[in-house]
Formats: structure tokens, C-alpha cells, sequence
């Protein structure tokens, strides 16, 4: 290809310049926001992310009339200039903050040419919008669980001086001692132990389960092994299922799990009224699960944030009641993989209603 074939001036049109069409299909084919510019910055052809990204695209414009980024256009003008690649990361804040990164590649199309003024520039952008959510997602969540789990081992590691110095001596403090130190170890095998089931379902999520499980028994199993947790916060289950299977794909062991989650967060936190209601129904083709509580319920601004994981509404009442606030995060999980839907209603003073829709089992 000669030097100046891959574009041909439209008549008329001063520095418009029309692409060889086999470059133009290339940019086009290119999956990721593309721009080809002249080495003076003139938008020579463009791909449809990086209209959906940019906006209008006019070919035969400069490229700083359609992107407001200064490092990124100085790159241009200097890979345009020099033929240096660059890399610029920068962000974009219409309509909404994005983060990206710019790929400005000088193009030449004499092979042996290693430096100079290039034929054409090319600009590639790569959303990491996404990508860096998930980092910062990664870093607090780690952020967190170590400071869930520094809580109760500074106290163990506390109490292990108290028992060699002060208490060395003492039978009574010992004995108290012993306990709280064993509750905190409890404490951080519980964490531990949500922490492996959360990362456990969160690796399956996109292998649904298979098996056909029937909740009306998982639902009654439930409540027989929580009946313990209810006698002691003096509450009453109730359970209103139908006689007939309520068939569902499921696994058996996580649809235990979110069960005993509701129920029990219902026995905790619920506990002063006095009753749980479980039900279970079949409406329009889904199973419908739900769990009721009449304690003082869950304030609307909590709602949306209440699956995240560690969110808790009252910190130091979760840590009471024995919670790592990790429990509805393992629910949101499993209704997921199960590709069921999660729904939570409150009143406050009223109490709280947990509900999952799960689509029937066909056979
Ligand atoms: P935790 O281990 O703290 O129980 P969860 O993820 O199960 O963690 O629940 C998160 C928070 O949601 C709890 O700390 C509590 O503040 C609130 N919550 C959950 N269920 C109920 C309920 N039935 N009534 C009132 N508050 C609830």
C-alpha cells in the first residue's frame, strides 16, 4: 500500500478524508471502542462501541471535539508527532463516572519504518469500570474479615495474660475466663466456617443444581432442629405447608441453610414477638417460601444493604446474638445459584417477612 492510499480526499471537504474500506471493516470488527486517526488527530473511522461510548462520532473531526481527555489527547498529538505507543488511564464523568484506559497505537504500514511520524493513530479504549468494583470489593472484603476475626483474637490472646499472670491463682476467674475464651473461639470458627460456605456457593453460582428436592420436608426439618433455639427465646413456629410435595432443582444441604438462616434470624432478632410464622405455597408456577417474624422489624433505609456481607443494622446486638453478619450474604448466594428470588418487606414494630420465590421443578 502507498503512502497515502488508505485515504482519499472527498472533494470539497477539507481535511475529510475517506478510510480504504478494508481498514474501516477492521476497525469495525474490532470488539472493544476503536477510533483510526490521521497522525493529526482527525477521526478517520470509528466502530460502533466507541459510538456507544463517545457518543456521535463525526469522521473527519478531530478527535478532541469527541473526547474530553486531556492526557489522553496530548498522547495523541505526541504519538501523531513521534510514533510513540502509550498507555493513559483516565475517566470519563458524562453520564456517570467510568474509568478507562487508552490504547494509542501508531500505525505504520511500511514494516521496516521503526520510528517517525506514523501513517495513521490508533485508539483503543477498555472499560475497567467494572474491574476495579470488583478490586475495591476484594480489598474490603478482606479488609473485613480480618477485622472480624482480629476482634475475638485480640481477646483470647488478652486472656492468655490475664490467666499466666492475675488470674494464675484464682479457680473462679479462671473458670470465667476459660468460658469467654472459648465463646470467642466459637466465634471465630462460626466466622470461619460462613466465610468457606459464602466462597463454596459463590464458585457454583453458574452450575444450578439438579436434584429434585421436595421443600415441604426441608421446611419441617428446619423447624424440628431450630425448635431447640425456640424454646430458649420463648418464641412459637409456626409452619403453614401443603400436604403435597413442593418440588424445586435444588441442593439439599444449601436450601437447608437459607431456611435455617430466616428462621433463625427471625428467632434473634424477632424474638419478642413471640411468634415465627414459616409458610410455603405454590403460586403461578414457583415455590414461595417465607418467614415472618412480630419483632420490631428492619427500617426501610437498611433494606437494600441488608444482604452485603458484614452489613448489619445494630453491630454490637448481631455480635450478641452470636452473628458474623454474614448470614443473609450466604442467602442471597444460595437464592441465586437456585435462581430463585429474594424479597424482604418490613414494617417497623411490626416484625419482618423474608420471602423466596423459586421456580418448580418440571420434572
Ligand atoms: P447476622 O450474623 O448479623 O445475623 P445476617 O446477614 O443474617 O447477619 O443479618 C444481617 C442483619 O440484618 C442483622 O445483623 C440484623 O441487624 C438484620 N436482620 C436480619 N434478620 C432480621 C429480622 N428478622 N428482624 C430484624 N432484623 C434482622
Amino acid at each position: 500500500m502507498s503512502d497515502s492510499s488508505y485515504y482519499t480526499a472527498l472533494p470539497g471537504e477539507g481535511l475529510e478524508r475517506q478510510l480504504d474500506p478494508r481498514l474501516s471493516a477492521l476497525v469495525e470488527a474490532y470488539p472493544e471502542p476503536a477510533l483510526l486517526l490521521n497522525p493529526g488527530g482527525i477521526v478517520l473511522g470509528a466502530n460502533a462501541a466507541a459510538r456507544a461510548m463517545l457518543g456521535q462520532i463525526r469522521l473527519g473531526a478531530p478527535v478532541s471535539l469527541m473526547l474530553r481527555a486531556p492526557d489522553v489527547l496530548e498522547a495523541v498529538r505526541e504519538a501523531g508527532a513521534s510514533g510513540a505507543a502509550r498507555l493513559v488511564a483516565f475517566n470519563l464523568r458524562v453520564p456517570v463516572e467510568r474509568s478507562y484506559e487508552a490504547h494509542i497505537l501508531p500505525v505504520r504500514f511500511d514494516r521496516e519504518a521503526k520510528s517517525g511520524v506514523p501513517d495513521l493513530v490508533m485508539l483503543v479504549f477498555r472499560d475497567l469500570t467494572q474491574a476495579m468494583r470488583v478490586d475495591q470489593m476484594r480489598a474490603d472484603f478482606v479488609a473485613n474479615a480480618s477485622h472480624e476475626l482480629r476482634t475475638p483474637l485480640a481477646s483470647v490472646t488478652g486472656f492468655i495474660d490475664t490467666l499466666r499472670g492475675s488470674a494464675r491463682d484464682d479457680p473462679a476467674m479462671r473458670e470465667k475466663f476459660l468460658n469467654i475464651m472459648s465463646e470467642q473461639a466459637r466465634r471465630m470458627s462460626r466466622l470461619i466456617d460462613d466465610l468457606l460456605s459464602l466462597s463454596r456457593i459463590e464458585m457454583n453460582v453458574h452450575r444450578p443444581p439438579e436434584a429434585a428436592i421436595d421443600l415441604v420436608s426441608i421446611v419441617a426439618h428446619v423447624r424440628d432442629s431450630l425448635s431447640p433455639l425456640a424454646r430458649d427465646r420463648k418464641v412459637e413456629i409456626a409452619l403453614d405447608a401443603p400436604a403435597s410435595p413442593v418440588l424445586v432443582r435444588g441442593d439439599r444441604d444449601e436450601l437447608i441453610r437459607l431456611i435455617e438462616n430466616l428462621v433463625e434470624n427471625a428467632l434473634k432478632y424477632g424474638a419478642n414477638g413471640k411468634r415465627v410464622e414459616i409458610g410455603l405455597r405454590v403460586d403461578s408456577g414457583e415455590g414461595v417460601l417465607s418467614v415472618r417474624d412480630f419483632g420490631p422489624g428492619i427500617a426501610p433505609e437498611h433494606l437494600p444493604r441488608l444482604t452485603e456481607r458484614f452489613y448489619r443494622v445494630d453491630v454490637a446486638q448481631s455480635r450478641e446474638q452470636g452473628g458474623t453478619g454474614l448470614g443473609l450474604a450466604i442467602v442471597k448466594h444460595i437464592v441465586a445459584r437456585h435462581r430463585a428470588r429474594l424479597s424482604i418487606e418490613s414494617e417497623p414494630g411490626k416484625g419482618a417477612k423474608f420471602s423466596v420465590r423459586f421456580p418448580l421443578s418440571t420434572g
